[in-house]
């Protein structure tokens, strides 16, 4: 038997807000998937698809509506705030607004001193003031940020390595997963590759579980070993990013390869990506992408394609699929 649950499994996850008259926004309409121990899974759409609500749904950071999220095997859906907190460790999250979880009054050293002195070690010990001090080295050394920024305040630093020090913070109780939602978006292009690699860097080194939200199919390319391609709060494809990028089963898919810069070898021809995203408070009948779609059919307006495997590593909700 295996014995080994995911790290996470997510069943039929739905998060909806309440609008005003009756409307219902639903964010994160019905997704399913699972992340292994040591996989990095990219999350990839436009703005508005859910990803950045998955992500934090993922972490309970926000309640869910409906579905169900293991984490590690544990039931978390409904878990109280007093109930996660010993898992919290576990579970962190780095934000695109490297300002975002910096207090701009506090040291670095504070700030990431903080979670190591609110949250014991895991056998339940507090932590001395020296063994936050090495802590706090090492978590320097790790980001690739030297020992002085430490005495140093969150606005004295770019946005590469507020980034760093984000990723330090985040680094500080050890947890298994991250999800970063588009930490290097507000990068310029030569610091985000830096950025992207201590990522990479430091997943191999340390055996992380990333969660990673991109709208940025380059970024997706570098990072992530399965992508999930999300169309209005539901996943349109999934499997291997390789795979998935180099040879798109769904039409969706097609069209966001073919608005990366470089050419995409081997790829059908483009069907240009044609027309605004709906508004996900009123989603099309059917095929959510069907008003975007250049290959739909009648059949895509009346019915909705299921996401279904179409070959072991990957599968895709389209009635006709690409590939
Ligand atoms: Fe296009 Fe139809 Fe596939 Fe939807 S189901 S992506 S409309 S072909
Ligand atoms: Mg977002």
């Amino acid at each position: 038997a295996n014995a080994t649950p995911p790290l996470l499994d997510v069943r039929g996850l739905y998060k909806t807000y309440a609008l005003p008259r009756g409307q219902k926004l639903k964010a994160v309409d019905g997704i399913s998937l699972s992340v292994t121990h040591g996989e990095v899974l990219g999350l990839v759409g436009e703005s508005g698809c859910g990803k950045s609500t998955l992500g934090r749904c993922l972490l309970r950071l926000t309640d869910v509506s409906a579905g169900q999220i293991l984490f590690n095997g544990q039931d978390i859906t409904k878990l109280p705030e007093r109930a996660l907190r010993p898992l919290r460790p576990h579970m962190q999250m780095v934000f695109q607004d490297s300002y975002a979880s910096l207090n701009p009054r506090r040291r670095i050293t504070d700030l990431l001193a903080e979670p190591l002195r609110v949250h014991p070690t895991a056998t339940g010990q507090k932590r001395s003031s020296s063994a936050i001090t090495a802590r706090l080295h090492e978590l320097m050394e790790r980001v690739g940020l030297p020992l002085s920024a430490l005495e140093r305040y969150p606005h004295e630093f770019s946005g590469g390595q507020r980034q760093r020090i984000n990723i330090a913070r985040a680094l500080a109780l050890s947890p298994k997963l991250i999800v970063a939602d588009e930490p290097v978006s507000a990068l310029d292009v030569s610091v985000q590759a830096q950025i992207i690699n201590l990522f990479a860097d430091l997943q191999a080194q340390l055996g992380l579980t990333y969660v990673f939200v991109a709208h940025d199919l380059a970024v997706i390319r570098q990072i992530s070993t399965r992508v999930a391609v999300m169309y209005l709060g539901a996943i349109m494809e999934l499997g291997q990013t390789d795979t998935v990028l180099h040879n798109p089963a769904h039409p969706y898919t097609l069209a966001l390869t073919q608005a990366v810069p470089q050419p995409v070898i081997g790829a059908i021809r483009p069907p240009p990506l044609r027309g605004d995203i709906p508004s996900p408070v009123s989603r099309p009948a059917g095929c959510r992408f069907h008003t975007r779609c250049p290959i739909a059919q009648p059949l895509c307006r009346a019915e909705e394609p299921a996401l279904r495997q179409i070959s072991t590593h990957r599968a895709v909700a389209c009635h006709f699929p690409l590939a």
